[in-house]
């Protein structure tokens, strides 16, 4: 055994093995993989070996592309065989809004580039004659989805990686880890202590201990899954093609061949967590847990009415393993923070449709700095300290329950919550404020009613907030809003170095004392980090504002690049709140409750100031997103309450009103203004995101100034537009296509009715040939080609105006 290595990955699971893969594959040779059993003897050897790209997020359907399409290329290259089977996958609706969000899924595959279409019930019958279809209205059809032997891809991992020179010790188990004070660990294993530059946390089942090695809790937790194999069918016998894997997404079960049976799978209610307190570490080595036939009762009665055939048939085998959860379902990759040379490979609920994506995303991320494109769904850094054990439990047991629901674009799924809440929530709540959740804080979406629920119903379509946020919107623009803005994330930089500091990491320049700028954040690669806020209080003291649930992503990442000396960042995001106030009587409302002069002369356009507002001291910004005159009242959260109470009491003769962060999205777009994950987000250049204009390409030195240099030679072949569009009763959605003609030339990122200006409207980016051309453009709506153009300045307050008054 090697006593010092540059990488060594703990555990052979399908994921270890597929992340030593990759890092031989990216170039590092001196890597090692250590298993304390045989390869594959936590989870992955009991899997039912489905895989499929589908994901309604982006990068996590890259990601599964990605690995569904290696298997052909692993099997040739490791001389493996791994069972391959590409019978194609049928996921079926029986509902009506099933179908309609099939219908829209199958639009935004296309952008994602997945090749899938809808299909029949009659198409359904030929591709899987022991299905019945009463009731069935369709199915998304995917030639790629297929099945494989876990085992054989396992080792097909492993052999690739020892080809390219990875070494594999079994039966070796990691038993502590210690940091050398050298920037490396040293790790302790029952064969003796290995040095690590870096270490892999793909420990499956065991990586909650494997984490509290190095002092971290990550978020997750194994559940039991059951399945269930057949004995032959007759039918199967002599037939012409392989079953498709079916998802039945009304029945949250799964089916699909193995050899002349099938094997079913199903996701039931409740969810059975397991080894909540730890994973006991003699469990493993090819042991299953006793099945539980009778919480599958419900479960099995839909299978066996979506395939009768089944209620005649014997079992021959009942598995029930298992595999871990994160809160969203998605795996927990890359550095963890605060650990250096720590990294996250686990978490994943689908080794084999992920595992190869998880170790091309690690493998990059561990050699070239970072990971191509945008993997915030998969960071490791999505989530805070709010994930505690129990808020884990509940939510993934949720998600387990819910593994094969489509959520809806404006749905929030209730368990773990409330967890977080500001100091506004309670009084929000009397006044009829729905909430939503981001990073475990609620937040306003929109005020209902007095007298109706404070509920929104999930849909695709206008839902019944389109009424009240049409007021909220048409009330901020003639008079004002109020909004609870906690969740923005608040970043203290102060020291004799943190100019200095600041201006390396930020693309843009720094605002002078007493003012706000809008500064983009680059990675190495020229993609955009952040879109921030950054206001300066004194020669060495700046407060950096951006998105709440990006805080502990943002934070190590400015925690990489702080000096050894002279600069230090806090994270004031939980202890600190905000109140939004904007629209044309914002001045006087702010005027009414602060002893100071806010007089236009003042206090103006893009400053900031300490001043008290209320009894409370309170830093005060002259800014708004809603492009209205308006201002962001920032400090601790313990004076939020008491400023609320004062701001709403003072609001009420001059009609200014409550509103929620669905107006905000409204009157952000009705002015082109993007947001952070949608049109901006490390997929994108600050060019093609028209965030050029706050690049200092000037200045000497900056984290991407060279990649930012190159973007700006070499013209973008897309660009960031936005589009009044025909809808009918529902905006376009996150990824829904752009067409001129047959040809698709762009995508939507954000959508939503501009209550003031009366038009749907959408933001998406769009080739330039086709921004430029004369021909008609379309979006697809739920499935249905609207028309739209191209506008050439936002309808409302084109010259920026209203917020400069
Ligand atoms: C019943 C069932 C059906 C499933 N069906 C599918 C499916 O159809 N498709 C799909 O994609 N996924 C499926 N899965 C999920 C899939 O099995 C997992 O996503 C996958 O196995 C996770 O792999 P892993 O490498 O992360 O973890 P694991 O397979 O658990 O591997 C972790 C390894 O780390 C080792 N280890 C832990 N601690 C240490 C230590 N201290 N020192 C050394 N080694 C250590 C363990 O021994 C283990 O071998 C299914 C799971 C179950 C239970």
């Amino acid at each position: 055994m090697k006593r010092h290595v540059r990488a060594l990955v703990i555990g052979g699971g399908v994921v270890g093995c597929s992340v030593l893969y990759h890092l031989t594959k990216l170039g590092w040779r001196d890597v090692a993989l250590v298993e304390r059993k045989e390869l594959t003897a936590g989870s992955s050897w009991h899997a039912a070996g489905a895989f499929h790209a589908l994901n309604s997020d982006p990068a996590m359907s890259r990601l599964q592309a990605y690995t569904v399409a290696l298997y052909p290329e692993l099997e040739k290259i490791s001389g493996q065989d791994i069972g391959l089977h590409y019978p194609g996958g049928l996921n079926v609706a029986a509902t009506r809004e099933r179908w309609d969000l099939l219908r829209a899924d199958v639009a935004r595959h296309q952008t994602m580039g997945l090749n899938t279409h809808l299909v029949g019930p009659s198409e359904i019958r030929d591709l899987c004659p022991i299905m019945e279809t009463r009731g069935v209205l369709g199915a998304i059809y995917d030639p790629m989805e297929g099945h494989l032997d876990p085992s054989g891809a396992t080792h097909a991992f492993a052999k690739a990686a020892r080809l390219n020179g990875a070494e594999i010790y079994r039966h070796t188990r990691v038993l502590a880890l210690k940091t050398t004070g050298r920037g490396s660990w040293e790790v302790s294993t029952d064969q003796g202590v290995i040095e690590a530059e870096h270490v892999v946390n793909a420990a499956g089942l065991w990586a909650r201990e494997v984490g509290r090695m190095a002092g971290v809790d990550l978020p997750l937790l194994p559940m039991e899954h059951h399945y269930l194999i057949t004995e032959d069918l007759k039918e199967l016998t002599n037939a012409p093609r392989e079953l498709p894997v079916v998802v039945d997404l009304d029945g949250e079960m799964y089916m699909r061949q193995e050899r002349r049976g099938v094997l079913l799978g199903v996701y039931e209610t409740p969810a059975t967590p397991w080894a909540v307190a730890g994973t006991p570490w003699d469990y493993g080595d090819n042991e299953l847990l006793p099945p539980d036939l009778e919480r599958l009762t419900a479960a099995l009665e839909k299978g066996f009415t979506r395939f009768p055939l089944l209620h005649s048939t014997g079992i021959r085998k009942i598995v029930n393993g298992p595999f871990t959860f994160t809160p969203d379902g998605n795996p927990l990759v890359g550095p963890v923070p605060g650990v250096p040379n720590y990294w996250a490979a686990c978490g994943v609920m689908a080794g084999f449709c992920q595992g190869g994506g998880v170790g091309l995303a690690l493998a990059t991320w561990m050699i070239h700095g970072e990971p191509e494109g945008d993997a915030f769904a998969l960071d490791v850094a999505r989530f805070g300290d709010y994930a505690t054990g129990a808020y884990v439990l509940e939510k993934a047991r949720e998600f387990y329950s819910r593994r094969f629901r489509i959520a809806y674009p404006n749905e929030y799924w209730p368990a773990g919550r409330p967890s977080r809440t500001s100091a506004l929530h309670s009084r929000l709540v009397a006044r009829n404020a729905v909430h939503g959740v981001s990073y475990g804080l609620e937040y306003p979406l929109y005020f209902a009613p007095p007298g109706a629920p404070a509920e929104e119903l999930p849909t695709l379509r206008r839902s019944s907030a389109f009424g009240p946020v049409g007021t909220e919107c048409r009330t901020a623009r003639s008079h004002g809003g109020i909004l609870d803005a906690s969740s923005f994330s608040r970043f203290e930089f102060t020291g004799p170095a943190a100019e200095s500091y600041l201006n390396r990491l930020l693309a843009g320049k720094l605002p002078e004392v007493g003012r706000v700028r809008l500064t983009p954040m680059l990675a190495p690669s020229g993609r955009l980090m952040g879109d921030l806020t950054t206001m300066r209080l004194s020669a060495e003291r700046f407060l950096i504002f951006g998105s709440g649930y990006l805080q502990a992503w943002h934070m190590r990442w400015f925690r990489e690049h702080l000096p050894a000396s002279g600069a230090s960042v806090r994270n004031l995001s939980i202890d600190w709140g905000g109140i939004a106030i904007f629209g044309p009587r914002s001045r006087e409302l702010l005027a009414r409750v602060t002893g100071e002069d806010v007089s236009a002369a003042a206090f103006p356009f893009m400053t900031a100031r300490c001043m008290d507002v209320g009894l409370a001291p309170a830093l005060v910004a002259r800014m708004s997103v809603t492009g209205e005159l308006g201002y962001e009242i920032h400090g601790p959260q313990v004076y939020m309450a008491a400023i609320y109470d004062r701001l709403a009491s003072a609001a009420v003769d001059l009609r200014i009103i409550d509103v929620g962060m669905y107006a905000l999205l409204s009157l952000r777009i009705e002015k082109g203004f993007g947001i952070w994950t949608r049109e901006f987000s490390r997929d994108y250049t600050p060019v093609e995101s028209g965030l050029a204009r706050f690049v200092a390409y000037d200045k000497p030195d900056f984290v991407g100034r060279d990649a930012a240099l190159r973007d700006r030679e070499a013209p973008p072949a897309r660009r960031l537009v936005l589009l009044e569009v025909d809808a009918h009763d529902a905006e376009a959605n996150y990824l829904e296509p752009v067409w001129s003609g047959d040809e698709r030339v762009g995508f939507v990122t954000s959508a939503a009715y501009g209550h003031t200006c009366g038009k749907s409207l959408a933001m998406g980016y769009v080739s330039n040939h086709a921004a430029a051309g004369q021909r008609p453009l379309h979006v697809t709506i739920v499935g249905e080609r609207r028309a739209c153009r191209i506008l050439g300045e936002p309808p409302i307050d084109p010259t920026g105006s209203r917020m400069r008054v």
